[in-house]
């Protein structure tokens, strides 16, 4: 039996009493059975409630459960991703050994230590790109005094 049946089920008990209309007591009952009824409806607004956020959670826990899997699993697929970035961004930059004449590409890594190693020779090969823009920078402040 739902709880808001048995309210209604206490409420006719009371009713089925026949007590004086006119006495405190039956005013009270009263009162205390249609509160009774009250909640239950409450009761059973709130059970949806909490059924429907109940569904709403698991939606949101199963979503995130998928994004979970599509990180973990595509980290392989998210690290080719970067591989293929790094790929063009080596392409973007270039540099040709002067002492075997082979052309290297470079990853931005390579660029910002200033210096590779030629993987053809093995030649040392100083970019000067960070060493320039320091120089450049100490120049301009010298400049500058
Ligand atoms: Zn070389």
């Amino acid at each position: 039996m739902q709880l808001s049946e048995k309210a209604a089920y206490v409420k006719g008990l009371i009713e089925g009493l026949e007590l004086d209309p006119k006495d405190k007591q039956t005013r009270v009952f009263k009162v205390i059975a249609d509160l009774l009824c009250e909640m239950a409806e409450e009761i059973k607004d709130l059970g949806q409630c909490y059924d429907d956020v109940c569904d709403q959670v698991d939606g949101i826990s199963e979503d995130l459960a998928g994004v979970e899997d599509m990180l973990s699993d595509d980290s392989f697929g998210g690290v080719c991703y970067d591989n293929d970035a790094m790929s063009h961004s080596d392409m973007a930059y270039e540099v040709t050994c002067p002492s075997c004449n082979e052309t290297t590409y470079l990853s931005e890594n390579s660029l910002t230590e200033g210096v590779i190693k030629c993987p053809n020779c093995g030649e040392i090969l100083e970019l000067g790109y960070a060493d320039d823009e320091l120089d450049d920078a100490d120049d301009e402040s010298e400049a500058e005094e």
